[in-house]
């Protein structure tokens, strides 16, 4: 399983960049998961758009969703030219309204996911976890060829997610706030935060993502490696990493 980093900011993209998201590949098959601002533009290094298989979505906030419209004209335009014959699956929850525009005529189609049920998207098998957020947003389980992920999209610290996450390869996990933010701003982690859950779950290696605009992110890993004894590092653009 391959990790893609296209994005790595929270709430909207920086200069040349997009907000946070990654691609996945497995067996030949592309999953794109969140679809933020920038990430339409930068997917397109890495899979041609006719190629890509899935995108699934956390929450409906903006830095998550702001580019399904025209990832939706894409698959429209690529149909119209005869190179997809399928709707292109979208996978989201239906706790909000805003899961029936997920389908649009026969371009694409909104698929449900939900706590408690495993999604298998082509060769990935996926399972999900509440998270505390302003909006209802679900971490992800994300497990193939022997490997598992656990990112936990937008969240602040729950008891739950240690034992979701539970040895798990690798935590891809949202570091949106510094220590000194702690219970100032709410619904996110901190990187200390971030450490704590990795060093809980056991996973082999940390990778700090939804960063801040302001402050020095470095400090964020600093803060993670208080807690956690294993590699962490924050994603970039182009990042990738290859789990065999
Ligand atoms: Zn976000």
């Amino acid at each position: 399983m391959k990790i893609t980093f296209l994005g790595k900011y929270g709430g909207y993209p920086g200069k040349d960049s997009a907000t946070s998201s990654f691609l996945l590949e497995s067996n030949g098959f592309h999953l794109l998961v969140d679809c933020g601002s920038g990430v339409l533009s930068k997917v397109q290094s890495y899979v041609d758009l006719k190629d890509l298989d899935a995108c699934i979505l956390s929450h409906y906030h903006h830095d998550h969703i702001a580019d399904v419209g025209v990832l939706q004209y894409a698959m429209l335009v690529e149909t119209k030219l005869g190179n997809r014959t399928k709707p292109f699956p979208i996978y989201g929850h239906k706790r909000d309204a805003k899961f029936d525009e997920l389908t649009n005529d026969i371009y694409t189609e909104g698929r449900e996911i939900s706590v408690g049920k495993t999604s298998n998207i082509g060769p990935f098998s996926l399972s999900f976890c509440e998270t505390i957020h302003p909006a209802y947003c679900l971490a992800m389980k994300i497990q193939a060829s022997g490997q598992t992920i656990l990112y936990t999209a937008d969240t602040e610290w729950k008891d739950d997610l240690v034992v979701f996450a539970k040895n798990a390869d690798v935590l891809i996990s949202e570091a949106s706030i510094y220590k000194e933010q702690f219970g100032i701003v709410k619904g996110h982690l901190t990187g200390e935060e971030a450490g704590k859950l990795a060093e809980q779950t056991g996973v082999k290696q940390l990778l700090l993502t939804h960063l801040p605009h302001y402050g020095e992110q470095e400090k964020l890993v600093e803060e993670a490696k208080q807690g956690y004894s294993g590699p962490v590092q924050l994603v970039n653009p182009g990042m990738v990493i290859d789990l065999k």
